[in-house]
C-alpha cells in the first residue's frame, strides 16, 4: 500500500526480533525426535507467568494459537501501532511532542490523509458519533469506548479480511512508512520469511481500506507490488536478480538490511514461481512477482484462524456468477453484501494489492483444510 520508502535502518530492533525465537522452527536436535513440530514455551513457566509459544495472535484479550510464528506488538522485535512515538527516528527526536514541534517548523511531513496532528493511527470500530450510536446499545458503547470488546460483539462486527502488498518490500520498512510517515496502521504484516507480526489487537479499526476499516482486518504482505506493463519495471528489476542457475531470488536492497532484516535469518528468499506473472487488474495488465512458500504457509494458517474465530469471515474470495475471482473493485451493493478474504482492490478502484502473481486457491483452499482439520470436519466449505 505504501508508496513512499525510506532510508533508514537500525540493527537494534533486529537483535532484539532474532532473540525471539519461535521453538516450532528450530531444527530438532539430532536424536531428539520427540521434540519435532512441537512447539517449546517461549519461556518456562514459572511464578505464575502464562505460557506464550509464539504463535498467538491477540482477539479482543484473548490469544490464539494459529500455528505458525507470529510477533504481536508486546513482544521483543515487535511493532507496537499502540504507540504515539516514531519508530525508527533518533531516540531523542522521536517523541510525540518533538515531532509535533518538528512538524510545525515544516521538518517532518506527515503524510495522513487527515492532515491533522494526531497522535492516533487507529480508531475505535464505528467510532464516529453517529455510527457509535446507531451501531451499539448505551451499554455496548460504554464497554467499548473504553477498548474492552466482548467477543460475541466483535464477531458480529467482523466480516471482512482484506488483503494488501505494502510496496514497502520488507515489514519493518512498511512499519516505518505507515507508522512513521503517514499515520496510518494495520493489524497485520507479513514478512518475506513468513512472520507475522501483529501491531494492534484485531478489535481495533487501523486506516488500511478506507471504507472497510469499521467491519475488516487488514493484513500487508511484504511485497514490491505490481506494475502496468507499460509502466516502470524498475522496482521488479531491483528486488528480483536471477543466480546462475537462473532461479530467481529476492534481492533486498542493503539500505533495508538485506537478508538480515528477515527474524528467521534465512540464507536465501525466492518468489513462489521463477518468472514475474502477468493479469489483468482494474482493467490493467499488470506484472509482479509471487510472494514467497513462506508467506503463503504463514498466511493460510492466519487465514484459517480469522475465519475460525470470526464466522463471518466466510474462508473465499469475491467470485463472479460463474465463480471466477472477481478482478475489479466490487459495486457498492457487491461490497456491502460481501463476507469474506478479499483484496483491497475489491474495496479501491484505485488500488491492484494483493497483485497479478496472488494465488487466491491456493490460500484458499489450503485454510479451508486448516479450518477442517482444527474442526475436526472433512468440509468446512463455507
Ligand atoms: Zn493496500
Amino acid at each position: 500500500m505504501p508508496h513512499v520508502m525510506k532510508n533508514r535502518f537500525s540493527i537494534v530492533a533486529l537483535v532484539a526480533a532474532a532473540s525471539f525465537a519461535f521453538a516450532g522452527c528450530k531444527a530438532p536436535e539430532s536424536g531428539s525426535s520427540a521434540t519435532v513440530g512441537k512447539p517449546q514455551p517461549v519461556v518456562q513457566p514459572s511464578v505464575g507467568l502464562q505460557e506464550r509459544f509464539g504463535d498467538e495472535i491477540v482477539v479482543a484479550g484473548h490469544f490464539y494459537r494459529i500455528g505458525t510464528p507470529v510477533v504481536t506488538w508486546m513482544d521483543p522485535g515487535g511493532y507496537d501501532a499502540y504507540r504515539v512515538e516514531r519508530r525508527f527516528e533518533p531516540y531523542e527526536e522521536s517523541g510525540w511532542e518533538a515531532t509535533t514541534q518538528a512538524m510545525g517548523a515544516g521538518k517532518v511531513k506527515w503524510e495522513s490523509k487527515n492532515q491533522q496532528f494526531s497522535p492516533m493511527r487507529y480508531s475505535m470500530r464505528y467510532g464516529s458519533p453517529q455510527a457509535a450510536t446507531q451501531r451499539f446499545t448505551p451499554r455496548e458503547l460504554e464497554q467499548v469506548r473504553g477498548g474492552g470488546w466482548p467477543l460475541p460483539l466483535l464477531q458480529k462486527t467482523i466480516d471482512q479480511f482484506v488483503l494488501h502488498y505494502d510496496v514497502a518490500g520488507t515489514s519493518r520498512n512498511c512499519f516505518d512508512v505507515l507508522h512513521d510517515g503517514r499515520g496510518l496502521s494495520v493489524q497485520f504484516m507479513l514478512d518475506l520469511d513468513g512472520t507475522i507480526y501483529q501491531t494492534l489487537d484485531v478489535k481495533e479499526r487501523a486506516w488500511q481500506a478506507t471504507i472497510s476499516n469499521n467491519r475488516s482486518i487488514g493484513i500487508e504482505i511484504a511485497n514490491i507490488g505490481s506494475y502496468g506493463i507499460n509502466s516502470t519495471q524498475a522496482p521488479l528489476e531491483q528486488w528480483y536478480k536471477k543466480d546462475a542457475e537462473g532461479k530467481t531470488y529476492i534481492a533486498i536492497p542493503d539500505r533495508l538490511g538485506g537478508l538480515s532484516s528477515q527474524r528467521t535469518n534465512p540464507s536465501v528468499l525466492r518468489p513462489a514461481r521463477n518468472d514475474a506473472v502477468v493479469e489483468e487488474i482494474q482493467g490493467v495488465k499488470q506484472r509482479m512477482y509471487d510472494l514467497t512458500p513462506q508467506q503463503y504457509a504463514a498466511l493460510i494458517k492466519l487465514t484459517a484462524a480469522l475465519c475460525d474465530v470470526f464466522p463471518k469471515i466466510r474462508p473465499d474470495y469475491p467470485r463472479d456468477a460463474s465463480g471466477k475471482l472477481i478482478n475489479h473493485a466490487l459495486s457498492e451493493k457487491e461490497w456491502e453484501q460481501y463476507q469474506g478474504v478479499m483484496g483491497h482492490y475489491h474495496v479501491q478502484k484505485n488500488k491492484s494489492d494483493p497483485g497479478s502473481a496472488f494465488q487466491w486457491d491456493l490460500v484458499i483452499d489450503g485454510a479451508r483444510a486448516e479450518l477442517a482439520a482444527r474442526r475436526g470436519s472433512p468440509l468446512a466449505k463455507k
